[in-house]
């Protein structure tokens, strides 16, 4: 359960270096997979502003469209109008995309509203929630880092979850998200950094944290080993997660800080896109991958956006059947052609 008073979370992305990653971690939880904050799946206003997944979560970019944001930043190849757009599309577009591991899908939906409602911010790691539901901000962070920072406001009413629970209380609410990109004079940004970068952000707009678990919140894993680091921080884990009763899932624990540390989750192999530290860009996540979410980034997704739904993925074990009977049917091909 979660106190009625707003809640603000906070999370600061340092871009640098790129060590590896691996869990997930939600923000004010209760250290047993309780907590955390979602936005409600439900229709939802507050004070006359509609805060909710219904409808889709509308985001708006400062300056009212596409061009005024670029504009607003500096590039070290000022990107075209039309890559802008696609880069900006293509981190929302991260989000709803199916596990590749366990097929599960996502209900989450994002609709651009740049063209009507204007942004309300307050600054660099500050959060208004006037403006769209998820605000695009270009302000001063007083260094040259290439960083932002995303911050929401939640309150604690019981949410609807997007697998159909309803009244829901363990959680609170997600009512305003602001996400302010660095546009210090300094911070030259390449477009495919940019793009990394925003893709991490939303995932803290979504309510997602930094595995760094700087908030002291703990790591939710099933299986973590200290023995086997890399093994047991990136595997797949999603379906662990009861999507009716995520606090309930069998199988997920919260790890404290002091077991996963935040060396652990810099274990070379780990490349998850929610690591603060380098947002999970390393040869096996590079950062022109424009779906960088690990299985750890997945399985947070499912465990605060839980779907009953999975598309359906091959075995592996029927692929290679497959390959094989074309290879067959090539080989017989061939004797019969000759
Ligand atoms: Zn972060």
């Amino acid at each position: 359960m979660l106190s009625n008073k707003l809640a603000s979370a906070i999370t600061l992305c340092i871009s640098l270096l790129s060590p590896p990653t691996t869990a997930g971690v939600i923000f004010g939880s209760d250290g047993n997979l309780g907590g955390g904050y979602r936005w409600d799946a439900d229709h939802y206003e507050i004070g006359g502003r509609e805060r909710s997944l219904n409808g889709g979560l509308r985001y708006s970019m400062q300056g009212g469209s596409l061009t005024t944001y670029r504009d607003l930043f500096n590039w070290d190849i000022t990107p075209t109008l039309e890559a802008f757009g696609i880069t900006v599309n293509q981190a929302f577009d991260a989000w709803q995309s199916v596990d590749p591991v366990t097929g599960l899908t996502t209900s989450l939906n994002f609709v651009d509203d740049s063209a009507t409602t204007q942004v309300i911010g307050n600054g660099f790691g500050t959060v208004n929630i006037n403006g769209a539901e998820i605000d695009l901000l270009a302000s001063n962070a007083g260094d040259a880092g290439t960083r932002a920072t995303s911050y929401f406001n939640a309150s604690g009413h019981e949410v609807t979850l997007t697998s159909g629970t309803t009244n829901y209380s363990n959680s609170g609410a997600i009512i305003g998200a602001d996400i302010n990109i660095n546009n210090n004079q300094g911070a030259i940004y390449s477009l495919d950094f940019f793009g990394r970068l925003l893709t991490h952000e939303i995932g803290h707009a979504l309510g997602l944290g930094d595995v760094e678990d700087f908030n002291g919140n703990g790591f939710i894993d099933d299986n973590y080993d200290d023995s086997d680091k890399l093994g047991t921080l990136t595997n797949s884990w999603g379906l662990l997660v009861d999507p009716l009763n995520p606090a309930a899932s069998v199988g997920l624990t919260q790890f404290a800080p002091n077991i996963v540390t935040t060396a652990a989750i810099q274990t070379p192999g780990v490349n998850i896109l929610m690591e603060s530290q380098g947002l999970g860009i390393a040869s096996g996540n590079p950062v022109t991958n424009k779906v960088p979410l690990t299985n750890d980034d997945y399985g947070m997704r499912q465990f605060l956006y839980p779907t009953l739904y999975a598309a359906q993925v091959p075995e592996p074990s029927t692929l290679a059947i497959f390959s094989l009977a074309i290879l067959l049917f090539l080989r017989r091909s061939k004797v019969t052609s000759s």
